[in-house]
């Protein structure tokens, strides 16, 4: 074992602390990464708060992890020390249902192997990024290409492989009309990802106090959902809406934006149930579908994507001490686009 510096939450209404937390030993099969960045993700807010049930505290958040390789197993050979690499939100999983053996890990029917909150197969609890050092099996480690930053990469491991597959699953390209709803941390690598695809970009945010940034980031139209003319002028157009929003909205409104075999794919994952009307899917034989992040081999595509194309993640980069208040400034739609935590500052 070994004593690593981490930031965790006590309790779900207590700010994060300043803590230590132990990394299990390097095992055969195990990479040893020292982390450099860390990105801060709604799904962290969501879990210390108790949005989606009890967990256990202190628990330490973080699945956009990026670093270097430190140390390798004896049996390791994806992976060598002082290699560039990434971890997102899973760390292992079953291997042996059929959605595992059709390399599908992020399906896995006994669940993923979450990289925090979780027990890994040798029973240890996982526990997250905001670390300085983590622990993770070979396969599930991901080579982060030269051409991308470390802090602007860290991003990609969530919030990018999670817009990535749904706009790559729905053919998001030339001649697809495609909306984005919400500009935050998924919704501004949703814009770049499907732009860079080929599609026709519009952006549905709450104002329009982010256009100019949504147009920059790639999109051809910006519209305010605040204005119910919105859902007037842009009935029956689309062919895929990601929802990216952490918050219940108005399904039946959005799902009346499809057009003909349309599709909304929500990955915004609020705690409440959200209601919806079985008529609204009639017209125009609209789908809502769901989509969890991706899986390892598309989490690397999605790199190796975003490095071709030249995306990565807008980021304010923050010490460790302002998590916090980079929390508060998520809550209110105040990112622009992702906080990723400076590592060093853990020391
Ligand atoms: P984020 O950075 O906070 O972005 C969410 C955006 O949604 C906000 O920036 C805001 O955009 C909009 N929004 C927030 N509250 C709203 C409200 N009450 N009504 C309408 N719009 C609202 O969060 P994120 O990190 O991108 O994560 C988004 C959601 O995806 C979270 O629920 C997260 O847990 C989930 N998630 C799911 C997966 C998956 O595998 N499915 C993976 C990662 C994250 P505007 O200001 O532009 O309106
Ligand atoms: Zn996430
Ligand atoms: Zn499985």
């Amino acid at each position: 074992m070994r004593t690593v510096n981490a930031y965790a939450a006590p309790s779900a209404t207590e700010p994060l602390v300043p803590t230590t937390i132990e990394r299990r030993d390097v095992g055969p099969h195990d990479v040893l990464i020292e982390i450099a960045y860390a990105g801060i993700c709604h799904s962290d807010i969501h879990t210390v708060r108790g949005d989606w049930g009890d967990i256990t505290y202190p628990q330490v958040v973080g699945h956009e992890i990026v670093g270097t390789v430190a140390e390798v197993g004896s049996e390791v050979t994806l992976h060598s020390v002082g290699d560039r690499v990434g971890v997102g939100c899973m760390v292992n999983s079953c291997r042996e249902c059929v959605n595992c053996k059709a390399g599908m890990e992020n399906y896995c029917l006994k669940g993923n192997i979450q990289t925090y909150n979780g027990i890994d197969r040798d029973g240890t609890v996982t526990q997250g990024g905001y670390s300085t050092h983590v622990v993770v099996v070979e396969d599930f480690v991901l080579r982060v290409p030269e051409a991308i930053p470390y802090e602007t990469a860290a991003p990609l491991l969530c919030a990018g492989i999670t817009t990535y597959s749904p706009l790559a699953h729905w053919n998001a390209g030339p001649g697809k009309k495609v909306a984005v709803v919400g500009l935050g941390g998924l919704g501004h690598l949703a814009v770049r990802i499907a732009a860079a695809m080929g599609a026709e970009v519009t952006v549905l945010s709450q104002s329009l106090k982010k256009q100019e940034d949504g147009l920059r980031l790639g999109a051809s139209h910006y519209y305010a959902t605040s204005d119910p003319a919105t859902f007037d002028e842009l009935a029956n157009s689309f062919d895929l809406v990601i929802n990216t929003v952490s918050a219940v909205l108005d399904l039946d409104a959005y799902l009346g934006l499809l057009a003909l075999d349309g599709t909304m794919v929500n990955v915004g994952a609020p705690g409440e149930p959200l209601p919806l009307h079985v008529f609204t899917l009639f017209g125009n034989r609209r789908s809502f579908a769901g989509s969890g992040i991706g899986s390892i081999a598309e989490t690397q595509e999605m790199l190796d994507f975003c490095a071709e194309n030249g995306i990565s993640a807008e980021v304010e980069v923050i010490a460790a001490d302002q998590i916090n208040e980079a929390y508060e400034r998520v809550l209110a739609s105040d990112v622009r686009y992702r906080f990723v935590i400076d590592t060093a500052t853990l020391a």
